[in-house]
């Protein structure tokens, strides 16, 4: 059974996150394997090198293309800012996509020294990188970097699983779109992953009205609401993952207000879909097929490495791309 009660009393939300993040070991890879929900991150991971190699890729930026077409993928190389960047998860995803500096930021202090150590651990890493502890959120981007590492434009800014947390209130998403939008430049692109909203509001509504509590889930992971209102900022709710998120608060985000939002910072979307259907496009990929069986989503007969419980788990969320005006 999942213990969803929300984790201890805090003066505020921010800082359960942050406890929370600072608080996961860094469990390295052999034992990452042992993780119960293997499939489900290995597949999160796989879908983020999608929406990566897809769309946050410098190759975009035509004036950075030089090679023959078929190449051409391999040759640009640009400048990223992953905000929210935990512990640097998705740096090899980074560096496969020949990254050429790449900026990271977490409100997390101890996981910002995890990255930075991942980083320097790297054989061979052919990047500049440069980490942060920066709250995205209510701090500029400029807190964290010297002017000199801003003047020139991020062809890409990212954030994954992360940007939920800056739907608390409409000041917050101001201060996060601010800051994912200031140093990109025109025809750059914003990739991420959110809870979808649609999903969690519709089960939400479906909760019978004389229920314990305002909850749904499964074995592996377990979504409960502070109440039934649907107000468009502070929609709070209590997400548990197992052997990944213990009741941590998140707010969810409606895709039209972001949408609109978003376009008040000169963001249009190019790209948005469930995580089931980001599986669908690209199951048969000449190059994300092979990466499903290479990253141990489906083994060598092509079976998944999720059950049922961890597949219905991974269509909580959505991947976009926003291309800069
Ligand atoms: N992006 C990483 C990944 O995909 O592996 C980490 C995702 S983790 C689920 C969410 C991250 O959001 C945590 O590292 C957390 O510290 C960060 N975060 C939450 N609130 C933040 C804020 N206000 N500013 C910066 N980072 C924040």
């Amino acid at each position: 059974p999942v213990d969803s009660r929300p984790l201890k009393r805090h003066t505020s939300d921010v800082g359960v996150v942050v406890e929370h993040y600072n608080s996961r070991p860094d469990v390295g890879v052999v034992q990452r394997l042992e993780s119960p929900i293997i499939g489900l991150k290995n597949f999160n991971n796989w879908v983020k090198s999608v929406l990566i190699t897809r769309f946050g890729h410098p190759a975009l930026a035509k004036s950075a293309v030089t090679g023959p077409p078929g190449s051409r993928m391999r040759i640009a190389r640009g400048k990223v800012l992953d905000l929210g960047c935990g512990k640097g998860g998705d740096m090899t995803k980074w560096s496969k996509a020949n990254v050429k500096e790449l900026f990271g930021a977490d409100i997390a202090e101890v996981s910002i020294t995890q990255a930075r150590n991942r980083w320097e651990g790297l054989r061979g890493a052919r990047f500049d990188a440069t980490f942060a502890a920066l709250d995205c959120y209510t701090q500029p981007v400029s807190k964290a970097f010297p002017p000199a590492k801003l003047a020139q434009p991020f062809d890409v800014v990212s954030m994954q699983f992360c940007m939920h947390y800056a739907f608390e209130t409409l000041q917050k998403a101001r201060c996060m779109l601010d800051n994912v939008s200031r140093y990109l430049r025109p025809g750059g692109v914003f990739i991420g992953t959110i809870p979808n909203a649609d999903l969690l509001m519709e089960n939400l509504d479906n909760i019978p009205p004389n229920a314990e509590e305002l909850s749904f889930g499964n074995s592996v992971y377990r979504i409960t609401f502070e109440n039934r209102e649907h107000p468009v900022f502070g929609q709070k709710y209590w997400f548990f993952l197992q052997d990944a998120v213990e009741n941590v608060p998140e707010y969810v985000v409606r895709w039209d207000n972001f949408v609109q939002m978003a376009s008040e910072y000169g963001l249009s979307p190019i790209y948005k879909e469930e995580f089931h259907q980001v599986f669908e496009e690209h199951q048969e990929h000449p190059e994300f097929k092979p990466l499903l069986e290479r990253m141990k989503v489906v083994d060598s007969d092509g079976a998944s490495a999720m059950d049922e419980d961890q597949w219905e788990a991974a269509n909580i969320y959505i991947a976009f791309a926003f291309e800069k005006r």
